[in-house]
């Protein structure tokens, strides 16, 4: 950057350092050292917010929030997958996948079966969603279902 471009500033955060935005770098430099303005103002002004923020919080409250942020309350639930081919039923567990984890739920497990009375494949895929959302997982599902045939 040539120094034509240079529009020396004060920091703003009171350290009393001549500084200048460096579009192409993204950040702004000191004028006098050329070196990225790593303000020591700024930074205690952010650990000051941070501190006061987290103060204010009684902390069974927090914890409680921490708690509930970890563990979500879950339901579990099955889906019975079945088809003629492999692929077919591929591209249902595939869509069936999808779908729990866009609802941030875990598939658990599955399990093979051959279907003796229709001689289709089939295959029940176990997984758990968080509560409530159980519903609207299966109606999605049977949705886009519906578009894969
Ligand atoms: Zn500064």
């Amino acid at each position: 950057m040539s120094s034509g471009n240079i529009v020396p500033i004060a920091c703003k955060y009171g350290c009393n350092t001549r500084i200048y935005w460096d579009s192409s770098q993204n950040a702004y430099f000191e004028v006098f050292t050329q070196k990225k303005h790593d303000c020591p103002n700024m930074l205690s002004m952010i650990n000051t917010n941070k501190n006061s923020k987290s103060a204010d919080m009684i902390p069974a409250e927090y914890h409680y929030q921490q708690r509930t942020k970890l563990k979500p309350k879950m339901s579990n639930s099955f889906e019975l997958l079945s088809g003629d081919t492999v692929i077919q039923i591929q591209k249902q567990y595939e869509l069936l996948s999808d779908i729990v984890s866009n609802y941030n739920g875990k598939v658990h497990g599955s399990q093979r079966d051959y279907n003796g009375k229709t001689g289709l494949l089939d295959i029940v895929v176990y997984y758990e969603v968080p509560e409530g959302k159980r519903e609207e997982v299966k109606e999605n599902f049977e949705i886009e279902k519906t578009r894969l045939e």
